[in-house]
């Protein structure tokens, strides 16, 4: 793996008397960038929920949605588009996940990842539970079903106490009969949002591109620690905070919200933990410039996620801005495939340089992120052989060297170029004239929020915000900090 993935998008509505089903496929393609293993869509409708999902994208896992999803009066419909690493790659792990829990029909669907989900299933298995996937998800059914009688049969107060069980990432949506539920975690790790429509109706997904293409207007974030429930009878939203014990378990006062999704992972044209993801990128581009100024003549993104950093970088320096690059879009986004064996050739069907653009040029080149370097090096020597002069490159994030254990997929730290060698050497193994990366204060001063900690920020510093799962604790780069 070169670059990294992302576990999840969800996009979800109720209470709208259009075509639920057909604008949650609308909303699934605009986070198809958040999975492309999986995608499926569930609904409640006529008093029944009804499933479908494929492997694949989107179009093609919606290719073939049953004629009766289309029809009768749907209260509500979840959509969920899946990068899975966690469980294997079958469609029996693809979401959302549908059970019957003592009578009543629950649906589900999960972005992030339960750090102590390994643990909890094997408590359940030993309390005799039988689990259907190899998901983290299934757990939270499994110990809602647990509660459940003891909750007087109360949905919504059975899935509290789950939450309560659970540490990590996560943001679900959850159907029941009676109605919808969105839930983030208490440290807000994945960005979920509300809209509304103006004909009535209301929307949450992970990111709020959802709600542009589905003619919605952004109402606010759900918050971190939120159960927002819209009841069907009445599709009032109501919201309650609860709390799981994260105070147990975390090591500082703030929220632990991904800086990662500003600074690659989310789409420009979206907000996310109350900032604009494209003005973010720029700022980071900004401010990499006054960091690490550089002399040349152009500067160019590796497109797509480097673009806005790089404009931001060029503007800062008053340099002119130009595509050294031209992108072939019809090879996919090679690092979120999880089939691995084509890789290594995608990355290089990928981006073509323009030798007429780059002969003879001074070229600094503005990168996201630099994970193992085997891809940034592929196309520098390209770069080199179209013609350029001088190569370097800044990179709108930190060093990687540490593991990510909330929802995003990088390789083990030992397989990080930024674990293993200082910055000098990686300029000299990549083969730049120079190279530079942002500093974590510089990337945290771009974003609006109350202080620095309320971003997550572990797989540049190792400061994990919750502790990493048992197996992982030992890893290369784990600093007990709790
Ligand atoms: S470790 Fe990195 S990628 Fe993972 S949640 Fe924290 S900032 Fe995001």
């Amino acid at each position: 793996m070169n670059r990294v993935g992302e576990y999840c998008g969800l996009c979800g509505i109720t209470g709208f008397s259009g075509d639920s089903v057909a604008l949650v496929a609308e909303g699934l393609l605009a986070l198809q960038h958040r999975g492309q293993e999986a995608a499926g869509v569930l609904i409640y409708s006529d008093g029944k929920m009804k499933l479908h999902k494929r492997k694949g994208t989107v179009s093609e896992a919606m290719s073939d949605i049953p004629s009766d999803f289309f029809t009768g009066r749907i209260e509500a419909a979840i959509g969920h588009v899946r990068y899975g690493t966690y469980g294997g790659s079958g469609v029996d792990n693809a979401q959302p996940l549908m059970v019957s829990m003592a009578g009543f029909q629950i649906g589900i669907a999960h972005n992030g990842t339960l750090s102590n989900a390994g643990l909890l299933r094997d408590e359940l298995q030993r309390q005799g539970a039988i689990f259907m996937t190899n998901t983290d998800t299934e757990v939270v059914l499994h110990l809602m079903s647990h509660n459940l009688e003891q909750t007087g049969f109360n949905i919504r107060k059975a899935l509290e106490i789950a939450l309560n069980r659970l540490q990590g990432a996560y943001c679900f949506l959850l159907m029941t009969p009676d109605g919808f539920f969105a839930v983030r975690d208490p440290l807000g790790f994945r960005p979920l949002n509300l809209g509304r429509f103006e004909e009535g109706g209301w929307i949450v997904a992970s990111e709020t591109l959802a709600f542009d293409v589905c003619g919605a207007e952004y109402m606010r974030e759900i918050n971190a620690g939120e159960i927002l429930y819209i009841p069907y009878d009445t599709f009032i939203p109501e919201s309650e905070q609860f709390n799981n014990g994260a105070h147990l378990f975390r090591n500082r006062p703030g929220l632990a919200q991904c800086i990662f999704e500003h600074v690659y992972f989310a789409r420009p044209g979206s907000r996310i933990f109350g900032d604009s993801v494209y003005t973010t990128r720029l700022a980071m581009g900004r401010q990499l410039a006054r960091e690490l100024p550089v002399e040349c003549d152009i500067v160019a993104p590796v497109p797509d996620s480097g673009m806005f950093a790089a404009i931001g970088f060029a503007r800062e320096l008053g340099l002119p801005f130009d595509m050294c690059f031209t992108r072939n879009h019809y090879v996919g986004r090679t690092f979120i495939n999880p089939e691995s064996a084509h890789r290594a050739t995608m990355v290089m069907r990928k981006l073509q340089p323009i030798p007429e653009a780059v002969k003879g040029k001074r070229l600094c080149v503005v990168e996201d992120s630099i994970v193992r370097g085997t891809t940034s090096r592929a196309r520098i020597r390209a770069l080199r052989e179209a013609g350029a002069s001088e190569v370097h490159m800044r990179v709108s994030c930190p060093p990687h060297k540490f593991g990510c254990y909330f929802g995003i997929d990088f390789p083990e730290p030992s397989k990080l170029i930024a674990g293993n060698f200082s910055v000098q050497e990686i300029a000299e193994q990549l083969e730049l004239d120079s190279l530079g990366y942002l500093s974590k204060d510089g990337m945290l001063s771009c974003v609006s929020a109350h202080n620095t900690y309320d971003y997550c920020t572990a797989c540049f510093d190792g400061e994990y915000p919750v502790k990493p799962p048992e197996q992982y604790q030992k890893h290369n780069g784990y600093k007990s900090l709790i």
